[in-house]
């Protein structure tokens, strides 16, 4: 389990986060939802060590790592960063084996596991997205913008994470290729996976989430169930600033 606790970030004089309390559980898809400029990719800097904390705490699996970033990842936690972040002259196959790489000690030790332990991981993730198999010699940057999204998520996936933390990984893709990305991540949870999605798509996340925070100029204003969130007027309330639901 990810847990953030009473933090506060700020940008000089900006308060980006005031005292946000969250928690992405095992086995649970879970929603960060807000309007421009509410601090959800804020929450996913701060999880990343981008952004010093000011105040507050992180947790992985109850063990406090507030302020040892390289911790993170060897405790499972994969981050998939707004505008994705790959490799444009590295394929498919590159980001899926270079993504491995945080479950090994080092590159010698990589190369000596890679048959035997990535090759099958790659292919079980090849199973989930089929679309970067038919890829998979080819560099990133000539994919097209839903097929980079999927494979920002399939090298997160690569590594073996307990917990994904993921930023608005749905801009630009058509509702097909949005679905498309929620699905896998659903399917993930139900392998016991942990999903932290700042989203800003909140109709369609609502859908596929069991649980949801939502943020206002920096502070969780509303949070509950995802199918209570999807009721009626509730979640436009909760954009307007009401309290708990
Ligand atoms: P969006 O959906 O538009 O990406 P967001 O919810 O992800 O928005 P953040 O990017 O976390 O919001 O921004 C939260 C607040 O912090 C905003 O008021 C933004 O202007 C401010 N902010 C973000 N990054 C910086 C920065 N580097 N310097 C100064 N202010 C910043």
């Amino acid at each position: 389990m990810l847990q953030v606790e009473k933090v506060s970030v700020s940008y000089g004089s900006i308060r980006a986060l005031d005292d946000v309390s969250l928690e992405a559980r095992d086995g649970k898809f879970t929603v960060i939802l807000g309007a421009n400029g509410a601090g959800k990719t804020t929450v996913v800097k701060a999880l990343a060590g981008l952004v010093p904390l000011r105040q507050g705490l992180v947790r992985v699996d109850g063990r406090e790592v507030s302020s040892d970033v390289e911790m993170r990842p060897r405790l499972g936690i994969a981050i998939v960063p707004e505008r994705r972040q790959l490799w444009h002259d590295m394929t498919v196959e590159e980001h899926l084996v270079l993504g491995a790489y945080r479950s090994y000690s080092g590159w010698q030790k990589l190369r000596r596991t890679l048959t035997r332990e990535v090759s099958p991981r790659i292919e079980e993730i090849l199973e989930q997205f089929p679309v970067l198999r038919s890829r998979f010699s080819q560099r990133a940057g000539t994919l097209s913008g839903g097929e980079q999204q999927m494979l920002a998520l399939a090298r997160a996936m690569s590594s073996g994470p307990k917990m994904i933390v993921l930023d608005e990984p749905t801009v630009g893709l058509s509702p097909l290729m949005v679905e498309g990305v929620f699905v896998n991540l659903q399917k993930w949870t139900s392998t016991g996976g942990a999903v932290l999605l700042a989203e800003q798509n909140a109709e369609a996340a609502l859908h596929f989430a069991d649980y949801g925070y939502v943020l206002q100029q920096g502070k969780v204003v509303a949070q509950g169930e995802g199918a209570k969130l999807r009721e009626k007027g509730l979640l436009e309330a909760a954009y307007l600033g009401s309290g708990d639901l």
